[in-house]
């Protein structure tokens, strides 16, 4: 963690039970760790249990309140023990940031079925599956706010990974379904778009050789900002999302992309120079 002290009674989130799903990593270890200081407790939900228990650890050790539980988020009933385990250690569930998610190679041409498939299970069933555990937790809490990442890529297609724009596309329609479904119970829905964070999935996500993944780096220029951006940038807008000032919003898609969606001058430019 940042070495701040979690403030646990005065802090945005003082005393809140969250869930934070891929919590052990990239944007959803900055999402946790800022939540954390504002005072909630998160459970840190992961399929790598040692990445989960650091964060854990550096949140305990700041004064925060934390546990790990591992899953693998295309699990339903995994996601329903992440769920009862949080209730147990926290009395209650009110914040969520579904969030876990994968990337993957994925052509119509050359088509992997095994590996679209677990693109598909993993960013659209796992979230899903995390939205019908965590609701019925919600509802007996009175309320709460949830957050679901969705991507650039929700937006816009491309080349290379027709699974991963698929599932994000199909993610933002859950957002917007299941904020109608639950806002009579008084939980608020949401969706990000992050444009391209600096984060691990970005070495994943491409099977070209690490020369051409440099080069996709320097295409960060396609943001306006000209870099990519950095978890703790997205960790505000969940915490804005999830928190009081945001309580007239749900049912909405939140851009964080440094400005990758607003222009077509830097793409244009770009690919004259590729
Ligand atoms: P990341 O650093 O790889 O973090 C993802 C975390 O989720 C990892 O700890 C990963 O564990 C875990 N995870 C993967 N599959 C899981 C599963 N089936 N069940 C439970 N946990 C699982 O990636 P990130 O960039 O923070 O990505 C988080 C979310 O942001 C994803 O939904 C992604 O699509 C979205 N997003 C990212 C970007 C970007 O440019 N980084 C842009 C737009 C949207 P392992 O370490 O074991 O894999």
């Amino acid at each position: 963690m940042s070495g701040a002290t979690n403030d646990m009674t005065t802090g945005l989130h003082a005393g809140r039970p969250a869930i934070v799903t891929g919590g052990g990593s990239g944007i959803g270890k900055a999402t946790a760790e800022l939540l954390a200081s504002e005072g909630a407790r998160v459970c840190i939900a992961d399929s790598n249990g040692d990445s989960a228990e650091t964060v854990a650890e550096g949140i305990r050790s700041s004064g925060g309140d934390a546990i790990v539980h591992v899953l693998d988020v295309s699990d339903l009933e995994a996601n329903d023990a992440m769920v009862a385990a949080t209730v147990e250690a926290f009395g209650g569930l009110e914040l969520v940031f579904l969030n876990a998610g994968i990337g993957g190679h994925s052509t119509i041409l050359d088509a992997d079925l095994e590996a679209w498939r677990r693109v598909i299970d993993v960013n659209l069933h796992g979230t899903f599956h995390g939205l019908r555990s965590c609701a019925p937790a919600l509802v007996e809490s009175g309320g709460g706010s949830i957050v679901i990442n969705s991507s650039i890529a929700s937006l816009v297609g491309g080349r290379h990974m027709l699974s991963y724009y698929a599932s994000k596309h199909a993610v933002n329609g859950i957002v917007k379904g299941a904020a109608a479904e639950l806002a009579d119970h008084d939980i608020r829905v949401n969706g990000i778009c992050p444009g391209l964070i600096d984060t691990p999935i970005l070495g994943t996500n491409h099977p070209e050789t690490s020369e051409n993944r440099v080069k996709r780096y320097r295409m960060s220029i396609d943001h306006l900002l000209n870099r990519l951006g950095r978890p703790e940038e997205v960790a505000g807008l969940v915490s804005f999302l999830l928190g009081p000032g945001a309580s007239f919003i749900t049912g909405s898609i939140h851009l964080v992309d440094g400005g990758l969606s607003a222009t077509l001058d830097n793409n244009m430019a770009a690919s004259v120079s590729r």
